[in-house]
């Protein structure tokens, strides 16, 4: 059973912070490391859902308190059975390294991009609204679309969007932006779809 002194699922970051006061230098590399396994997707590097929820909460806190806007993206990758049975598993994780790797250099440093599961990723824009992360996930959708190695395979993404609407919810959010990808899949894939 966890320690209750050690509850991680809030603000994991601050709590590292504290601890790396009184730390001693190795001290201070073991916590990093544990910190980097606790919070990291161990075959893309980019955040695991434990880390994007945790900051999730607290994003969605900030914007009811102080008005503040938010985006929610979300990235499926098109027929990833089908690119897994034509190149086999071992090309396809390269593929899922590689728009990973696209997602964090294309993206700006404050987004927080996580791995959601399986060829899926959801990616939360701080302080922004519908129509700045239209333009933000339109020049990344040019990026992927002309990613000399995702273009050589034929490697498509489909992706929802949405912002955060006042009396929103982590569950309505996140139903909202799985909403608009369900709607790209469903009108043809390769494109993103936006729910205000
Ligand atoms: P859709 O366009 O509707 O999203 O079709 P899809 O084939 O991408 O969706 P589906 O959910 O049917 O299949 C997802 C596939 O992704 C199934 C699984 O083989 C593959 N997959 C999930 N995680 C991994 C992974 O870590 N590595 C590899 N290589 N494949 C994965
Ligand atoms: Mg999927
Ligand atoms: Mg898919």
């Amino acid at each position: 059973m966890p320690d209750k002194k050690f509850n991680f699922d809030h603000d994991l970051r601050g709590k590292v912070e504290k601890l790396f006061k009184s730390a001693n230098s190795s001290q201070k590399e073991f916590v990093s490391w544990l910190y980097d396994l606790a919070t990291h997707d161990e075959k893309t590097g980019l955040y695991n859902m434990k880390f994007f929820e945790n900051i999730l909460n607290m994003e969605i806190e900030k914007a009811s308190r102080n008005q503040e806007k938010l985006s929610i993206f979300m990235i499926d990758i098109d027929f990833f059975k089908k690119i897994n049975d034509k190149y086999g598993h071992m090309k396809a994780d390269e593929f899922l390294v590689r728009l990973s790797k696209l997602l964090k250099k294309k993206l700006r440093t404050p987004d927080v991009i996580a791995r959601f599961g399986g060829e899926e990723f959801i990616i939360l824009l701080p302080q922004t609204d519908l129509d700045k992360a239209k333009i933000i996930t339109s020049r990344l959708r040019d990026s992927i679309k002309s990613d000399s190695i995702l273009m050589k395979y034929g490697l498509t993404v489909s992706g929802g969007l949405t912002e955060y609407k006042q009396g929103d919810t982590e569950k309505s959010l996140k139903e909202r932006v799985d909403r608009a990808l369900y709607k790209a899949k469903q009108t043809g894939r390769d494109k993103f779809v936006a729910f205000d």
